[in-house]
């Protein structure tokens, strides 16, 4: 498709058109509509978090109408719906030549999706992973219906107290102010659907949330149908206990099946994005059985339609629960099928026969898929070496679990101002050529971009992180601007090297590694002619008191002498955070505990603003690192002692930011330009955009696991 189409006389007056775009995210990727929304109500815009439906809640109709008359104003309006409308009517897709054979539509099924920051749906990497292959599914036009759950409450907004200690809450969302379509009957009503849950029948409505020409379905228990103690069954993203937590894949597997046969869609493959959904194929299976299919041929039929992608490398981080649990929740369910409880139980089982062994949802969602995937090379190895139990007459690297390394959609991760640095120097389809290698060696002419144009903007992005961290810190502190901005005004520096830090603070991330020993990291921060910043930003999970230390631990360093004004913390990690930070970052910091990073997905968002990655090689930096588009601590090795690991990965990364990081940087030519450093962000954008889009990560899984007869490593 090109982006920019002939204008359509649409016969809809503007406003309406206006209003359906609002109602389909797809604007989250398109800066000029964006902008559009912004401009109807800054302040709405800015205080609901970026949110299109509550701006053109706040606009009345005479009001749009007015504004609308301006020639100007129109003109933007009207190219923004009109690039909308023929993105939706386009037939020239990449599916149209490459999934002919996809007899149907994919259902993806996840615990999380991060489509955009407000809508909080997610709590981390896993989410925004989600929402990412759901945009690209839509631009490769892949038939794709998501599938996940509706949390009034989310995720938790999180405050820092004075004691730099993290604090929860939970503030609804509201959803006649999300761009969200509650499901109905043809014949009128809402869409009612419900599961068994113990002997309880919980009932749940359905949410559709257009992403393009994808479509998430959102399933929601707070009915006055259900008992008091069901309605809250799926307000948070992870919350609540270990019935909480079956309640909801109960609601997500089996009800989603349920969900997409009360509509009528009998999808040609199930993809489950982690073990969370895996309840589904339980579903399944009981749709053949009840129809009398023999249980062999209905495990053979179930299999044939699932494929299942694992994305946590230690066994503890994966879903378990008790034969008790699994009793008292599925019993009455499964008793319809006639079958033993035990049998069930045995495919969570890697003894089936051992009635003490908790039921483990990756191996049930192994056991039944066609097919099975990690998120790197890496985390295939771990995964396969992790799950050989599963099959002992294979070699460890027979073990059917392949792998599709991790991606993420760029358009949705540019922020404007490099949409429109790339828009003008690439043409404005160069969204559409994501996963086209030989597109991307363009990067390394200069006649494209000189390294002047490319410096420019790295200082334009650096800027604007500064800024918006300033303006945060002020918020954050909640005084009054002018007052605030005293102190916060000289808060980090524009011309400085810039690293940033944003992710979950999972402990295995180590977020605090970089301060092991403050008397050696000190002067490399703080040399007067090469200052060095970091931004922090991420959220602990609730009960993660460890991770809640670690942000402590960040928080009283900003406070430090040497330190203040240089390291700071901004609070509430979100996808518009992120956004912030991933554009204005030169260096992108990450230092898991190797192999703990399945894939991590954050460093590749920075590419396309040109920051570089500085990483130790764990997840996808292992593969995309090639010596010459970033920098790895450590090497391909991981020592065996924890203690010894932290301490080797510090001392490497010390070495690596004083001896190579932070001299090319500050290594300037005549006219001031690092042209060693823009050397390797052209590298860096070369080698790693086309790699790590997830429109190569979507068309992959297309190729290799959604069409039947390719060749996964089928699981027998
Ligand atoms: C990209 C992203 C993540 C994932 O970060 P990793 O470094 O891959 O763990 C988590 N949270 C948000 C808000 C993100 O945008």
């Amino acid at each position: 498709m090109s982006k920019r189409q002939e204008p359509s006389d649409s016969p809809e007056p503007l406003s309406l058109r206006l209003r359906i775009l609002a109602y389909n995210l797809w604007w989250t990727w398109n800066p000029e509509a964006q902008a559009v929304f912004r401009e109807l109500s800054p302040l709405v815009w800015h205080r609901s978090n970026h949110n299109a439906v509550a701006v053109l809640r706040e606009v009345s109709e005479a009001e749009l109408q007015s504004r609308l008359r301006d020639p100007d104003f129109r003109k933007r309006v009207k190219i923004a719906v009109e690039e909308f409308e023929a993105y939706l009517r386009n037939k020239r897709t990449w599916a149209v030549k490459h999934a002919k054979k996809l007899k149907g539509p994919v259902a993806y099924l996840s615990a999380e999706f991060g489509i955009h920051e407000s809508i909080r749906l997610y709590s981390g990497g896993l989410g925004v992973l989600s929402g990412d292959h759901t945009k690209s599914a839509s631009d490769l036009g892949i038939p794709f219906i998501g599938i996940g759950l509706f949390y009034r409450q989310g995720y938790f907004v999180q405050r820092i107290d004075a004691a730099g200690w993290q604090e929860e809450s939970y503030p609804r969302q509201d959803p006649e102010n999300l761009p969200l379509e509650l499901v109905t009957l043809p014949e009128g009503g809402r869409l009612l659907n419900s599961v068994e849950i113990g002997h309880s029948i919980v009932y749940f409505q359905t949410w559709r949330l257009n992403v393009g020409r994808a479509v998430i379905y959102l399933l929601d228990t707070e009915l006055p149908e259900n008992d008091q103690h069901f309605q809250g069954l799926t307000a948070t993203v992870y919350g609540g206990n270990i019935d909480t937590r079956i309640g909801q894949e109960i609601v997500l597997g089996i009800g989603g099946v349920r969900m997409l046969r009360s509509l009528g869609i009998n999808p040609a493959v199930y993809h489950m994005n982690e073990g969370h959904s895996a309840f589904l194929v339980l579903e399944l299976l009981r749709e053949e059985l009840t129809k009398g299919t023999t249980i062999d041929t209905a495990v053979k039929s179930v299999r044939q339609r699932c494929v299942f992608t694992t994305h946590t490398p230690v066994p503890a981080g994966h879903d378990r629960f008790s034969a008790e649990l699994m009793g008292h929740s599925l019993g009455k369910f499964w008793s319809a099928t006639g079958r033993p409880f035990d049998e069930l139980m045995s495919w969570g089982r890697v003894n089936g026969r051992d009635q003490n062994e908790p039921f483990t949802m990756t191996v049930l969602a192994l056991r039944m898929s066609r097919g099975a995937n990690a998120v790197s090379k890496l985390h295939g190895q771990v995964s396969r070496e992790m799950w050989h139990m599963l099959y002992p007459d294979r070699s460890v690297s027979n073990v059917p679990i392949g792998e599709i390394t991790n991606g993420v959609h760029t358009p949705g991760w540019a922020n404007q101002r490099a949409h429109e640095f790339w828009n003008k120097r690439l043409g404005y389809d160069w969204t559409n050529k994501l996963m086209d290698a030989a597109f991307w060696k363009r990067i390394e002419r200069d006649g494209l971009a000189t390294d002047e144009e490319l410096w420019g903007l790295r200082y334009t992005l650096r800027r604007g992180l500064v800024e918006f961290v300033r303006r945060r810190l002020c918020e954050q502190y909640g005084r009054g601007a002018e007052e605030a901005m005293g102190s916060f005004g000289s808060m980090l520096s524009p011309d400085a090297l810039t690293i940033c830090f944003a992710r979950r603070f999972a402990t295995y991330k180590r977020a605090p590694l970089i301060f092991r020993h403050l008397e050696q990291i000190i002067p490399v921060l703080t040399n007067p002619d090469r200052p060095v910043q970091i931004v922090f930003s991420g959220k602990a999970h609730p009960r993660d008191t460890e991770g809640k230390k670690f942000i402590q631990t960040i928080v009283e360093l900003t406070h430090h002498p040497q330190l203040h004004g240089r390291v700071v913390f901004l609070q509430n990690y979100d996808m518009n955070v992120a956004r912030h930070l991933v554009s204005g970052a030169d260096v992108w910091l990450n230092t898991p505990r190797r192999p703990l990073e399945a894939s991590g997905t954050s460093g590749m968002k920075v590419l396309i603003h040109g920051g570089l990655n500085l990483s130790i090689l764990d997840g996808w930096w292992r593969e995309g690192y090639n010596g010459r588009n970033g920098w790895a601590i450590g090497d391909d090795e991981t020592p065996a002692d924890v203690e010894a690991q932290d301490e080797a990965d510090f001392q490497n990364l010390l070495k690596v930011l004083s001896t190579q990081v932070v001299p090319e940087f500050y290594e300037r030519d005549d006219h001031g330009i690092p042209r060693s450093w823009i050397r390797r962000i052209r590298n860096s954008m070369r080698t790693l955009i086309p790699a790590f889009s997830t429109d190569r990560m979507v068309a992959e899984y297309v190729s290799r696991y959604y069409v039947p007869s390719s060749g996964v490593r089928v699981l027998t």
